[in-house]
């Protein structure tokens, strides 16, 4: 959560008229200033905001807001990195509140899916209180009587349930990773949060309630039905889906900008019985490259039996970064030193219903690891619940120390005031085609200088080797070289990753592709904007375009992500309360409106 920055001095603002009769709207004040940020650092204004606490309370408000051209900017927990939760004025509609579990539901299994259990939540719920509640075997459900029905409570006591989606950040808000379609480290296996979502509710602009199951609107023949009637008309493949997406897919991901969704429903696996995990340390980032790029071969014709569900690769930046944060992190602290020398490592997580599976691969995957010239004391394997989830702890923490040390950085470069070393977190989320070979070295080429091969920007990279999706976060000092460094390379990376998936697919294959590729997990939000937008293919517009005519007719939620005019880097500096773009020119550069 970002942390809690001394209070500029807000001129005093009141409620607007159209909201000023509802319970439970406020003006903002300074001692809301957390509200105007999230994990990017990037920092807005508005000039209300509430904290619902019932769908039909938030019908109410944005009905008012809709009504009176009022922007209204949903917020989750406020960890996004692309400060797509971020106000550029008007309402701030924070939904921490709406946090229940609510019901259970058991769908057999058939010849083509596995059992599912059906749980629905409320948006603000975050990971973490979803998980502890998954992991009691829904112990609250059961005590306040709520399970469902019989079939439902049978499950329950005859099988341990998960939701795959683990984006390292557990304070998430359901509500915001449904809303980002986040995936996390074992994304490769299990995909993204929307392949787990089996239904929505959502508020409209009119504040008429919705609620939709997959299966209800599809797109056929590059049409498809809203609920309200409306008839979209474009290929989803435009916007990275299937041709006969579900309605479902097409709201996922939409960032706050195609109503609230106040209701998601949860399409819930049994859990893996075992979950073991493995941490190598590399000499060279090279080999643990090559030993990445052999194990995605073996793996590449068995996705969905194998038990490796993760491969994450962390560079020697992480490393350093981590052996100097150790001092500040007791999480840190419970882990062993790294062996020296150790320029790379990979970690490796297995999954499955069968031990026996797990510890065959388990002892494979060690055996080739000394193969590759990786001493004993090189390699650490945790091969119980308890030592799994310590060693877990390696890879989750990343994005975690990259943080601490972006801030230090900017501390020691400025005044000291927090305020003003606040320099926006810049973390890339591209997946660049080829082996995880050549991808290391076009992230590497970016990031030196080629006369005298020293640092751009100082960095962290770790990520998702099986999908060649890595963060690099850049972690610039306050001065005005290094910020615009950041932005090169941001926009050399983007220009890479869309020129190599152009050139390694047919034209109209990769069209298709672009968004996934550009922006995997994170959306675009803000910070990402104008780096991707013009990457973009012409269809993916029109269908955005059309999916705001819909779904967003006033043009208020939050109107101000995507668009291309917000580059919010030193040369065109973040966008503030008296210096915003002016109304014209936001109109003229507004994709969506
Ligand atoms: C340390 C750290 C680690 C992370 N690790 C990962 C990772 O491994 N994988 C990954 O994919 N992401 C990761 N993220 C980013 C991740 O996308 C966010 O953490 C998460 O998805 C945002 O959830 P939130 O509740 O904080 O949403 P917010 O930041 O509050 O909002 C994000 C967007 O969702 C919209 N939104 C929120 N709630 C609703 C709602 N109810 N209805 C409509 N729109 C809504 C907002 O308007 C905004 O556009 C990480 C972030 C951090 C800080």
């Amino acid at each position: 959560m970002p942390d809690f920055i001394d209070s500029p001095v807000l001129s005093p603002v009141s409620v607007p008229p159209a909201l000023a009769a509802i319970e439970g709207v406020v003006p903002f004040e300074a001692k809301y200033h957390a509200y105007l940020s999230d994990e990017s650092r990037l920092t807005g204004w508005a000039d209300s905001l509430s904290f619902p606490t019932s769908t039909a309370h938030v019908a109410e408000i944005v009905k008012a807001c809709c009504q009176a051209q009022i922007p209204l900017i949903c917020q989750g927990s406020r960890t996004g990195i692309t400060g797509a939760g971020v106000p550029m004025g008007g309402h701030v509609m924070v939904l921490e509140q709406l946090n229940l579990i609510r019901v259970l539901a058991y769908v057999e299994e058939t010849e083509t899916q596995q059992a599912t259990l059906l749980l629905t939540v409320a948006p603000g719920l975050s990971l973490a209180a979803l998980n502890a509640e998954l992991e009691s075997g829904f112990a609250h459900l059961i005590e306040n009587d709520v399970v469902g029905d019989a079939a439902a409570l049978r499950a329950v006591n005859e099988t341990k349930w998960f939701w795959p989606p683990d984006p390292s950040e557990a304070q998430a808000s359901i509500g915001g990773i449904v809303s980002n379609n986040a995936g996390g480290i074992c994304g490769h296996r299990y995909g993204r949060a929307g392949q787990h979502v089996a239904g929505l509710e959502w508020v409209d602009a009119d504040g008429q309630v919705w609620s939709i199951h997959r299966g209800e609107y599809v797109f056929h023949d590059h049409t498809c039905q809203t609920p309200m009637g409306d008839m979209l008309s474009f290929d989803p493949r435009a916007l990275g889906l299937s041709a006969n997406a579900d309605l479902v897919d097409v709201l996922v991901g939409g960032e706050g900008m195609l109503g609230v969704i106040t209701g998601i429903t949860l399409a819930l696996q049994p859990a893996p019985v075992c979950r073991w995990a493995i941490v190598a340390f590399f000499h060279q980032d090279t080999d643990a490259a090559a030993f990445a790029d052999s194990l995605k071969t073996d793996i590449l014709d068995a996705r969905y039996s194998h038990p490796l569900v993760a491969l994450e690769y962390l560079d020697s930046s992480m490393l350093a970064a981590m052996t100097l944060q150790r001092v500040h992190m007791t999480t840190l602290q419970s882990l062993p030193l790294f062996p020296a020398g150790s320029q790379a490592a990979l970690y490796l997580e297995l999954h499955h219903h069968d031990v026996d599976a797990v510890e065959n691969w388990c002892e494979t995957l060690l055996m080739r690891l000394m193969e590759a010239g990786i001493e004993e004391d090189a390699m650490w394997a945790a091969m119980d619940e308890s030592e799994y989830a310590r060693l877990r702890q390696l890879r989750l923490l990343a994005p975690e120390v990259s943080n601490a040390l972006r801030l230090q950085r900017a501390m020691s470069s400025s005044s000291g005031d927090p305020a003003v070393s606040m320099s926006l977190k810049i973390a890339t989320d591209l997946k660049i085609e080829g082996s995880f070979s050549e991808t290391l070295q076009r992230y590497k080429s970016h990031l030196y200088h080629p006369s005298n091969g020293t640092e751009r920007v100082a960095y962290t990279l770790f990520g998702h080797a099986l999908d060649n999706h890595l963060h690099l976060n850049l972690l610039p000092d306050n001065s005005e070289a290094q910020q615009l460094a950041v932005k090169a390379i941001l926009h050399e990376l983007v220009q890479q990753a869309a020129d190599v998936k152009l050139n390694a697919e047919k034209k109209s294959t990769a069209l298709a592709c672009l968004p996934q590729s550009l922006s995997v997990e994170h959306g675009i939000g803000k910070l990402k904007a104008a780096a991707i937008l013009p990457h973009l293919p012409a269809a993916y517009h029109d269908a955005y375009r059309q999916l705001k005519a819909a779904f967003d007719p006033h043009g208020v939620f939050n109107p101000h992500n995507r668009l291309q005019a917000y580059d919010c880097f030193v040369v065109n500096p973040p966008l503030t309360h008296a210096g915003s773009h002016s109304d014209a020119e936001r109109h003229a550069t507004c994709l969506y409106e």
